[in-house]
């Protein structure tokens, strides 16, 4: 009997295996398919500076519409695109739609001071074209590099610190925006902060949610934001979402917001602009 047991749970296990194989090969093929059928969409979520109440630009959020799954936010194949390099043709088509989508909004709206940031992964961040390619996106569409707002994280800098510099500087040196997203969730070092060529700090929202629930939380997001200060970047607050941590963000000398209290992230039809 005790056999007969092992063998059916082997059997369930393996079953269970084969299944999310499967269907790890079908997103991966689908994929492909996603971007040349323009499944793709961007969703936009507005940044807030408080001390003028003005959006400042857009952070650009990928959906793919899948015609039988419905709306799939990146957690559900970001993963799967970076381990099978699809990433590469579908980060182009961010920055390249990204761009277009701004442009329209600046010349509709007579804002041509807005800008757009859009997330770059592990995989594009090494891209040996990458300058090239953000350049091109931004020319095509008709706008200057300082419209452009590039999001990477500490874990992609870690990999090879000295080599992301000189990316970053590269970048920068041309007016392209660089913000460090999720801060305060990876391998935070003083020491390397200092060094690393970024213009913004992007708070992560588990230390803007826990505002008001734990002391230590809050001190922590009063030391980012003095340190921000301090080495001379700005300082975002994202995943915003009351009132109460807004007003203590504010208190703490935080000028710049995002988080659904403004907008969820939005397609371009429903998007705010103020
Ligand atoms: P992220 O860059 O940190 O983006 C912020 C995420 O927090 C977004 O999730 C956004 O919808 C969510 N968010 C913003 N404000 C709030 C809030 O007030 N409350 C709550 N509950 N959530 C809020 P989303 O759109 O699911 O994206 C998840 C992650 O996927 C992003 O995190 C980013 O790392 C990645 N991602 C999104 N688009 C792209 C892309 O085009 N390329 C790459 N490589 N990664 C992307
Ligand atoms: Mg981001
Ligand atoms: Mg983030
Ligand atoms: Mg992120």
């Amino acid at each position: 009997k005790a056999k007969y047991k092992g063998k059916n749970r082997y059997e369930i296990y393996h079953r269970h295996l084969g299944i999310a194989v499967k269907e790890e090969l079908q997103i991966k093929q689908a994929l492909y398919y996603a971007l040349e059928n323009e499944e793709f969409v961007l969703f936009y979520q507005p940044q807030v500076c408080e001390n003028d109440s003005t959006v400042i630009g857009y952070e650009a959020l990928l959906r793919w519409s899948h015609p039988e799954y419905g709306l799939l936010t990146p957690d559900k194949f970001i993963e799967i695109a970076e381990n099978s390099g699809f990433i590469i043709p579908m980060g182009e088509w961010v920055l390249k739609e990204s761009c277009r989508q701004l442009k329209e909004w600046q010349e509709f709206y007579g804002r041509h001071e807005l800008k757009v940031s859009v997330n770059l992964s592990a995989q594009q961040f090494k891209d040996r074209y990458l300058d090239d390619k953000i350049l091109m996106a931004v020319e095509e569409a008709g706008l200057t590099p300082k419209h452009l707002v590039i999001e990477i994280t500490e874990s992609m800098v870690l990999e090879d610190f000295k080599g992301s510099v000189k990316v970053l500087d590269s970048l920068r040196k041309r007016g392209v925006e660089v913000h460090l997203d999720d801060f305060g969730t990876g391998y935070s070092s003083l020491n390397y902060l200092s060094k690393l060529p970024v213009d913004t700090i992007k708070i992560d929202k588990s230390f803007v949610w826990n505002i008001g629930k734990t002391e230590q939380d809050g001190a922590i997001v009063r030391a980012i934001i003095a340190m921000a200060e301090n080495l001379g970047m700005k300082v975002i607050a994202e995943g915003v979402e009351s009132k109460e941590q807004l007003e203590y963000l504010k208190q703490t000398g935080c000028h710049l917001y995002q988080g659904f209290y403004y907008s969820k992230p939005a397609p371009p039809v429903g998007v705010v602009v103020y």
